[in-house]
């Protein structure tokens, strides 16, 4: 929007996503908002949703993404085209940040989407706030009051506590975001879901982010066009045109567009979203500098809305030093032909949801390539961070596992070890590790094979040395040879 001048410029009510842990109460929480307010009621039944609602409070309008969970939000985080403005993370105050809460967290910070916690079933006897708050600040989120400047309200979405004061921090918060559109501009907005149906053709739930949607018009995605034959506002009724943030139902896209894709309505729409061209450039392989560290990653998802997910936050992940390369990325089983083509390229294999067939397992093996499989995208991604680490740390030359310690003389030790990697030479300075701490630094001054002095030792030998270093070096401890020594 930043095109438009300022005084076209109209505030829009906020877009809310509701995300945490399964049964942290995110549907409840959902389910009381929409029945306690006024505009649902006289609607009455509600026969086919938008995938969105909209109601009132404080007379200012709040759409709420009526999918919960994170799965069906996250697939909407393409910058720009993300539907949510706003997040209100459930964490349940009897059970504390979960699994799928870091999961939520995680994509919040990567979409960079403002969010707020609602600390849920309060009314429960097991319900303890201060625990709940600790989780959250073990997982990085600092709240308000705690050192932060994350909002919270302790809540009880069953009875309803609560629920209104986290309403005003709702829009509090989106005051701070200033929100606007302009309604002389084409309409644009995020695909919400999208389905066949046999009677009335293709159904598009979409939220409106910018601009005037009228019947009549022109609509497209990067995957999908048409022309717009009917517009229903989120109670069902059908009308002539929809301005931000409304949610509504599009009839008219002569193709099926995928969740989370952008639209734009319009005569430039199509001219826009060349398709085919489009999909075509999606699945070309990202453009890597030479000059970093490079860590190529080949992905694997069960279903093409994890995979746009996970390869989304893979490519939103910005390392100093080092690029994430995605070399592809595909839906299914791993198979033979992906270890291929990551033994081919040096890449690291990424399941999510997903497993390997026997085949591919023991060509991995044979071909030495790595494999992660996890369900939990944060696993995942905890993974990446450790190969960047290991991308960052230089190579050791060798490394030597130590496996007795025969004697100590002030800084004299005589010890045996046997070498993991590498070739190890006399008068050379190594490092020693503890674990995953460095607990000094050494120098050989003496390396022997059977009795026998000798100049180095090769990869899988056993030998004796003398080193001197003021760490005592213990049974278990490595030493690694690096570059800079
Ligand atoms: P979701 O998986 O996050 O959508 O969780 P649900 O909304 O389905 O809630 C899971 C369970 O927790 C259901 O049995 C709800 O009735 C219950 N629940 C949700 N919120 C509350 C609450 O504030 N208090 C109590 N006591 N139970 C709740």
């Amino acid at each position: 929007m930043k095109e438009n001048s300022d005084e076209k410029l109209m505030p829009r009510p906020p877009i809310v996503a509701v995300l945490g842990h399964v049964d942290h109460g995110k549907t409840t929480l959902l389910d009381f908002i929409r029945k306690t307010n006024l505009v649902a009621k006289e609607a009455g039944g509600i026969t086919q949703s938008t995938g969105a609602y909209e109601i009132i409070h404080n007379d200012k309008k709040i759409t709420f993404i009526d999918t919960p969970g994170h799965e069906a939000f996250s697939k909407m985080r393409t910058r720009g085209a993300q539907a949510a403005d706003l997040a209100i993370l459930v964490v349940a105050a009897d059970d504390g940040v979960q699994p799928q809460t870091k999961e939520s967290i995680e994509i919040l910070n990567s979409t960079k989407t403002p969010y707020i916690i609602a600390i849920n079933k309060i009314d429960k006897p097991n319900a303890d706030i201060e625990r709940t708050k600790n989780t959250l600040t073990a997982s990085g989120v600092f709240l308000e009051g705690y050192g932060g400047n994350i909002s919270w309200h302790a809540i009880s979405a069953k009875s309803g506590q609560g629920v209104n004061e986290l309403l005003d921090l709702i829009l509090l918060a989106a005051e701070l975001e200033n929100l606007t559109f302009n309604p002389a501009a084409p309409a644009k907005g995020v695909i919400i879901e999208a389905k066949m149906d046999s009677n009335r053709g293709v159904i598009a739930a979409v939220i409106i982010k910018d601009g005037t949607l009228r019947t009549g018009e022109k609509i497209a995605t990067p995957s999908a066009f048409g022309k717009i034959k009917i517009l229903e506002n989120f109670l069902g009724k059908s009308v002539k045109e929809l301005s931000p943030s409304s949610s509504t139902l599009i009839l008219g896209f002569e193709t099926l567009p995928q969740t989370g894709e952008e639209f734009l309505a319009g005569e430039d729409a199509l001219k826009i979203y060349a398709p085919a061209e489009k999909i075509i450039n999606n699945s070309k392989p990202h453009e890597a500098t030479a000059s970093n560290d490079i860590l190529n990653i080949l992905i694997k998802a069960d279903v093409s809305g994890s995979l746009e997910t996970l390869t989304e936050i893979i490519k939103n992940l910005a390392y100093e030093d080092v690029k994430i390369n995605i070399v592809t990325s595909s839906i299914g089983e791993i198979t033979d032909g992906d270890i291929k083509e990551a033994s081919s390229k040096n890449a690291i294999i990424f399941g999510f949801k997903t497993k390997t067939n026997k085949i591919a397992e023991n060509l991995a093996k044979s071909q030495n390539v790595k494999i992660v499989l996890s369900e939990i995208i944060y696993e995942l991604l905890d993974f990446i961070k450790k190969e960047i680490e290991l991308l960052k740390k230089p190579a050791p030359l060798a490394e030597v596992e130590i496996l007795k310690t025969f004697s100590q003389k002030g800084k004299t030790q005589l010890i045996g070890g046997k070498i993991i990697s590498g070739t190890i030479r006399n008068n050379i300075r190594v490092k020693i590790f503890r674990g995953e701490s460095e607990i000094g630094f050494g120098k050989i001054t003496s390396l022997k094979q059977q009795k026998k002095d000798v100049s180095q030792v090769p990869t899988g030998e056993e030998f004796g040395m003398i080193i001197e270093s003021s760490a005592t070096i213990s049974p278990g401890d490595r030493l690694f040879w690096t570059k800079e020594q």
